[in-house]
């Protein structure tokens, strides 16, 4: 399946064209790791919702960019 190759955008299947999706994949590929917490600077903070933070080491929250914590 050629899908495969644009990672998670392959939900999209064969719609809104390759580049569109290849941006859409390089987002949700930043979105999905973990990102490094400011107060306690582990790598331990993943997104709740959109522009919300936390951090699960410290339990921080924090508000920060849509689909990057900064
Ligand atoms: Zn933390």
């Amino acid at each position: 399946m050629a899908t495969k190759k644009i990672g998670s955008a392959g939900r999209f299947g064969p719609r809104y064209g390759r580049t569109i999706r290849q941006k859409v994949a390089n987002i949700e590929k930043k979105q999905k790791i973990w990102h490094k917490c400011p107060y306690c600077n582990k790598k331990r903070v993943k997104r709740i919702s959109i522009g919300i933070w936390g951090c699960r080491s410290c339990n921080a929250k924090f508000t920060g960019k849509a689909y990057t914590p900064s």
